[in-house]
């Protein structure tokens, strides 16, 4: 019988997951869901030392906050935890032991001194250290000692780590979906140590034993794991287990399609390369998120979905079920994939258009004032939605709803407005006002009947309405925002308005 198909997302909390993680966890999840199957995350901390506290927070908030959110994991539950390798620890020693009992592993005594001495020797000699094949007869290991003197070394409480035995001139091949067949040389390979002096494993062992007992069917990852997938096939190989099957993801590059995007490269270039804001131990912002920067999650998720695979059509909107729906491996392409910001701002205009303006103005809240209220901002996503990126910009464009403007565009004023249409403006806000139904619709039947009826120019009218409200020549239809801002206010700030530009007209015929 064919197995479940378990997928696991496996992060290290060494700091906040970016769009890299986020990306092979979406990857993970839309494998899992197309093929009816489980996502497991499960928090990789055998380094203690390289811990960043509240990592694991934020891994499962950026989960949820782009609805990939795991079935197991720790915090969540599931038949297979704990989830945390930490609270497995004692779980790894056993099939460690297993290694060394099968002569694929053993134990080497060598003391971090003497290890940095051997690799500063290597360096004077123009080359570098590694352990393996070539070097561990003559080093301090299990393998050049007989039993006894190993028992002796192992009761007297000498630290000891424990590596692979990595055979030498032999291939170890692996199938990738993304890669095809991959062959590594174990001349090339280290015999990479598996457990740790402290009595923990390392990330290669606790990784494969894991998979094993979660009993994970896809490993789906980071191209950055691929170099360390011969040791996990030798040491699966070794304990006779059932391999899962791999893929391993293009890198995420720069924007300029060259080198592996990095944290710093959100200063840089000024975009947000993580899903959430990320505030260091001090409470102080450290790195933006794409949620604070406006983004809806699905965009981002639709955005994320296209950097490393395509549905292999000429469709790019694919909200996260048509994702599922669409997803296959076999599309997933070996070269890296160029973060182009642009396109993720693109993507998320685009569902903010699709969205119904009331289902955008919950999503949209968090960036106005407490004091707005939920209709005024459904009014602003209808208004400005095509005309913005991210939900950020809706209270910057709007402020004018808000507050009659502080500065108007005086050199279209001075091209456009004529003293002599004052009178026929004038009358326009008075009938303005007799409206019993003030929209847009009987807004614009008004000024625009005026206009007609007198043989005016829309050019020297409309302008003079626009900048008199809201400051500027951009923006939406101005017959909405008349609207919105009510007679009262309307009234008010064409008065102010018509006065400024009388004295401008005035200046400019003096001048002339
Ligand atoms: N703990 C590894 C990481 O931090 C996981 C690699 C894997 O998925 O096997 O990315």
């Amino acid at each position: 019988m064919a197995r479940k198909v378990r997928v696991r997302f496996a992060p290290s909390p060494t700091g906040p997951l970016n769009v890299g993680g986020l990306r092979t966890a979406l990857y993970d999840y839309l494998f899992a869901k197309k093929h009816g199957g489980d996502f497991v995350l499960r928090i990789e901390d055998t380094d203690r030392l390289r811990e960043v506290p509240g990592t694991e927070a934020y891994i499962l908030e950026a989960l949820a906050w782009a609805g990939i959110s795991p079935d197991e994991g720790p915090r969540i539950g599931g038949d297979y935890g704990p989830y945390r390798q930490s609270e497995r620890a004692d779980l790894y020693q056993k099939y460690a032991d297993q290694l060394i009992a099968k002569g694929k592993a053993y134990y080497a005594f060598d003391t971090p001194e003497s290890l940095d001495e051997l690799r500063a020797k290597a360096e004077k000699d123009g080359g570098s250290f590694r352990y393996d094949h070539s070097v561990r007869e003559g080093l301090d290991t299990s393998l050049s000692m007989s039993n006894e003197a190993l028992n002796e070394r192992l009761s007297s409480g000498d630290p000891y780590t424990i590596r692979l035995k990595i055979m030498e001139g032999s291939t170890i091949s692996f199938d990738d979906t993304v890669r095809d067949q991959v062959s590594f040389s174990t001349d090339q390979m280290d015999d990479k140590i598996i457990m740790k002096a402290d009595g923990m494993p390392t990330y290669h062992l606790a990784n494969i034993v894991d998979d094993h007992l979660m009993e994970i069917t896809h490993v789906i990852r980071g191209e950055e794991w691929l170099s360390s997938t011969p040791h996990h096939v030798f040491m699966y190989d070794a304990l006779g287990w059932e391999m899962p099957i791999f893929s391993h993801l293009p890198l995420i590059l720069k924007p300029v399609g060259k080198g592996k995007l990095s944290k710093r490269d959100s200063a840089k270039f000024g975009f947000p390369v993580f899903p959430l804001d990320w505030h260091n131990a001090d409470g102080a912002l450290e790195f933006d998120g794409f949620r604070e920067a406006g983004f809806i999650p699905q965009a981002v998720i639709n955005f994320l979905a296209f950097l490393g695979w395509n549905p292999g059509t000429e469709q790019e909107m694919f909200d996260l079920p048509a994702l599922v729906q669409a997803f296959s491996l076999d599309k997933i392409g070996k070269s890296g994939a160029r973060f182009d910001f642009d396109k993720a701002k693109w993507f998320n205009q685009q569902y903010m258009i699709q969205m119904a303006d009331e289902d955008l103005a919950i999503e949209a809240k968090a960036f106005f004032d407490d004091s707005v209220c939920h209709d005024k901002i459904v009014t602003i996503c209808k208004l400005f939605k095509e005309r913005v990126y991210s939900l950020k910009e809706l209270p910057e464009v709007s402020t004018y709803l808000f507050s009659a403007p502080t500065k108007y565009d005086e050199k279209t004023i001075r091209k456009r407005y004529k003293i002599e249409n004052k009178a026929a403006i004038q009358e326009m806000i008075s009938s303005l006002n007799t409206l019993v139904s003030f929209e847009a619709d009987t807004i614009q039947n008004t000024i625009k009947g005026k206009i007609e009826a007198e043989e005016l120019k829309f050019g020297e009218i409309l302008p003079v309405f626009r900048i008199a409200l809201t400051g500027t020549l951009k923006g939406p239809d101005i017959f909405e925002v008349i609207a919105v801002l009510g007679k009262g206010e309307m009234t008010a700030r064409m008065h102010a308005g018509l006065d400024l530009f009388d004295a401008i007209w005035k200046a400019k015929h003096e001048q002339a």
